[in-house]
């Protein structure tokens, strides 16, 4: 097949994102661990600066998930999230361009409190944005608050379409699928064979369409998922299930290879939300050699993952290995206190 994902743009999109996202070197890092039995290049994807609302790997999903809400007839759109969801922001954000109303239902999940991190950070853009916000506790189901939030809106006429956790169906994950192929022929055309792509994964859609994109367009990259759940299990099958969904909805031939999707687990600490050494170092060491901003959630995480991995002597020199970079900066002032030198 000459265009294996050619379905792809016969799905309705609405433009949010700033695209193509950077591919940069991150040369100053990849030389500080030198000292590591084989260090590969390290490219970042810079997929924090997508440009909507502070940026971040939802503003993909979004693409696909706000077409079709658009095409749906919805006048309000409800999605949820913890306290500090990026992707919640990135909603509420996509909603206020769109002229949509938004209704954010977020759990109490992470045990982290404080005035910081109820108050700054992605919580103060969803308000900033002219979103509702409704706050529960760490037990609600985030599915049925949503419809009841849902049922409520209806009632009064209005027209809600709900958008789950991380923007994780099949149609959010589209976007990562759209995104392998930009990623594919940006490395085309800088000269580059990925080896690997490395990234924080959560609620699945974004290693879900990454992985059924690269196993459509070029098999021989490797999409290792770093949980940052401490469920590495869960994740995985999540991860499994929508990329066969997706592989199915771009009319791929066969069913996805399951054996493709790869979870790092060792990187998450306790819980998720919560702060690790690792993550702090790995914060530090990016934001000190490479003036880049991860995040203490997700990106940090991550970074932490793929330097254990290259400790570990996972790659070759000759590789060249992409950071997905998914954004998650605004965390850094709510989690200022678990910054600090
Ligand atoms: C949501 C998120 C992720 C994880 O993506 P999933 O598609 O939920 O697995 C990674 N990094 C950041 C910064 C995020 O906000």
């Amino acid at each position: 097949m000459t265009d294996p994902l050619g379905t792809l743009r016969t799905i309705e999109r609405r433009p949010l994102a700033h695209l193509p996202t950077p591919l940069e070197p991150l040369a100053r890092l990849g030389e500080a661990l030198k000292g590591s039995r084989s260090v590969p290049k390290i490219l970042v994807k810079r997929d924090d600066c997508t440009g909507l609302g502070l940026g971040g790997n939802k503003t993909r999903k979004l693409e696909f998930l706000m077409a079709d809400a658009l095409a749906l007839g919805a006048d309000t759109v409800i999605t949820t999230g913890g306290i500090q969801s990026n992707h919640v922001r990135q909603t509420a954000a996509a909603a206020a361009r769109l002229g949509l109303a938004c209704e954010l239902v977020l759990t109490r999940v992470v045990p982290w409190g404080g005035p910081d991190y109820e108050l700054t950070g992605n919580i103060q853009l969803d308000r900033l944005f002219g979103a509702k916000v409704h706050l529960h506790d760490a037990e609600t189901d985030r599915a049925d608050a949503m419809e009841t939030l849902a049922e409520t809106l209806r009632a009064a006429g209005k027209t809600p379409y709900m958008i789950p956790t991380g923007g994780s169906n099949a149609i959010g994950a589209l976007g990562y699928a759209a995104a392998a192929e930009e990623l594919a022929a940006q490395a085309d055309r800088q000269d580059a064979r990925i080896a690997a792509v490395v990234h924080a994964s959560s609620s699945g859609g974004t290693q879900a369409g990454l992985t059924a994109g690269f196993a459509a367009l070029d098999p021989a990259v490797r999409v290792i998922g770093i949980d940052v759940d401490a469920h590495p299990a869960e994740v995985a099958g999540e991860v499994r299930r929508l990329a066969g969904e997706v592989w199915n909805r771009l009319g791929l031939p066969g069913g996805f290879p399951h054996d493709k999707v790869i979870l790092q687990s060792g990187y998450a600490g306790q819980a998720y939300g919560l702060p690790t050494e690792a993550m702090r170092d790995a914060v530090q060491r990016t934001a000190r050699l490479e003036g880049l901003l991860l995040d203490p959630v997700y990106s940090g995480k991550a970074m932490a993952g793929l330097i254990g991995l290259i400790e570990a002597g996972e790659f070759a020199p000759e590789d060249t290995v992409v950071f997905l970079h998914t954004g998650g900066a605004p965390a850094l002032f709510p989690y200022r206190t678990a910054l600090e030198d």
